[in-house]
């Protein structure tokens, strides 16, 4: 039986599978779909209960975190900018006694709203250290279930096409974290799905903007930080931007809330914009993946048009193998329907195939060939414009496979303290009413 949950007050959809569901990654993906989970834009999954990553975390103190950084955030207000300090290789053991230490462990506090307050008020304080980005994984190597080193989509098709790995999207990346270590708002590379496993230790609290909105919270961004914005196309690529929660709320973004713990995953959707914070050490792993809804997105993300080393991946063998009737369209320039956000992906109609199937079997009358057939149309309709929407317009051209080594996961790159925020420039967008409003301190 499947079953779901939601926390009141929360669009966040939770989904507690069962083993036998839990088998089959894409499918089940499909399946959250079905229930509008990529609505929200994330997901919480809890596995079943026995099933385990691994057997033991006991044996992990001397894997070497190669490159840790401290990340010094700059700004006030709800708005800041974050820059990556490389610092020297060290290992687990180590990075663990610095995260409990009484300079780098977390304050008490009783509810998560109270941690939430204590985290906005002193990012800017006592720079934590983020072992981030580092490639490996910590599953056993005999884990079948929802194995980052195998998920099986059709992101897969990157390599055999290209013979490309870009590390941490198309393999795990892993994660150690400690009290207010953050990722900055961003969507993923190539506006791919996501898929994150919290291995061990104290919870990740990550926001979340619904794709339907994303574009408004680009428009908000550029508005606080125009000199990034001219400077780059898609400076959110660079992970450095923080915007409060209270901020977003205040200027009328949509924006969800919820809190991983040890032992659970979250499931990011195309174009889904996020960020968080880790309450204190910890241990996450990370990687991308697609479905074919997600061709679409891939084709049109806004790339970073300043750094030589970003991710990009060619689309063409997506477009060639899944729809091959608008290739030539898009070779031209002009396919550039904007994407419904609230569309499910096609791979929902297998599902209700086989629930055909499984009816028939127990010969009872339906109505399933009609519901399938209007997934299927519903899933291949011309996308309609989303909330007012406009999608970004795209040259649909080639696009060269280009490096493989992601940088950048969650973090954004490591540079010196010499980039660009534009700090102190008043933000330009408006809100709903049409009118600007002061700042609050709260933050
Ligand atoms: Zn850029």
């Amino acid at each position: 039986v499947l079953t779901r949950s939601q926390t009141p007050g929360s669009n966040i959809m939770i989904f507690h599978p069962t083993k036998e569901e839990f088998k089959d990654f894409s499918r089940y993906v499909a399946y959250m779909e079905s229930q509008g989970a990529h609505r929200a834009g994330m997901a919480k999954v809890i596995p079943p209960k026995d099933w385990k990553a691994r057997r033991t975390y006991d044996d992990i103190d001397d894997l070497v975190i190669p490159a840790p950084i401290q990340q010094v955030v700059t700004g006030e207000s709800g708005l800041f900018t974050q820059y990556n300090i490389q610092k020297k290789p060290m290992s687990v053991r180590e990075f663990r006694r610095t995260a409990n230490t009484d300079k780098f462990c977390n304050p008490r506090y009783v509810e998560f709203e109270e941690l939430e307050r204590k985290y906005w008020r002193n990012l800017t304080f006592n720079p934590p250290l983020y072992g981030a980005d580092i490639n490996g994984t910590l599953y056993d190597p005999d884990v079948s279930e929802w194995n980052m080193g195998h998920l099986n989509t059709i992101l897969d098709l990157v390599e055999k096409d290209s013979g490309i790995k870009v590390k941490g999207v198309i393999t795990p990346f892993l994660y150690f974290g400690m009290w207010k270590s953050t990722f900055a708002w961003h969507t993923e590379d190539m506006d791919l799905y996501s898929v994150n496993y919290l291995h061990f230790g104290e919870p990740k609290s990550w926001y979340v903007v619904p794709p339907e909105h994303g574009k408004r919270l680009e428009r908000l961004a550029k508005g606080f930080f125009p000199g990034s914005a001219q400077s780059c196309e898609a400076f959110l690529r660079h992970k450095m931007t923080l915007i409060s929660p209270s901020i977003l709320r205040k200027y009328g973004i949509p924006l969800e809330k919820v809190t991983q713990e040890a032992g659970e995953f979250i499931v990011t959707f195309p174009f889904a914009y996020h960020a968080g914070f880790n309450h204190g050490f910890n241990c996450a792993e990370s990687t991308n993946f697609a479905t074919q809804r997600w061709i679409d997105y891939g084709k049109q993300a806004a790339l970073c048009s300043c750094r030589k080393d970003m991710v990009k991946i060619s689309m063409d063998v997506f477009v060639r193998k899944f729809q091959p009737e608008r290739y030539k369209l898009w070779k031209a320039g002009k396919d550039n329907a904007p994407i419904d956000h609230s569309k499910v992906t096609l791979e929902v109609a297998e599902l209700l195939t086989d629930e055909k199937v499984q009816a028939e079997e127990r010969g009872e009358l339906s109505n399933w060939t009609e519901t399938i057939s209007q997934a299927e149309e519903g899933s291949e309709r011309p996308a309609e414009q989303g909330g007012g929407e406009r999608a970004a317009e795209r040259e649909g051209g080639e696009r060269a496979v280009t490096e493989t080594e992601k940088t950048d996961n969650e973090t954004g790159e490591t540079q010196m303290i010499t980039a660009n925020a534009d700090r102190g420039e008043t933000p330009t967008e408006k809100t709903e009413s049409g009118e600007r409003e002061t700042e609050n301190t709260e933050c």
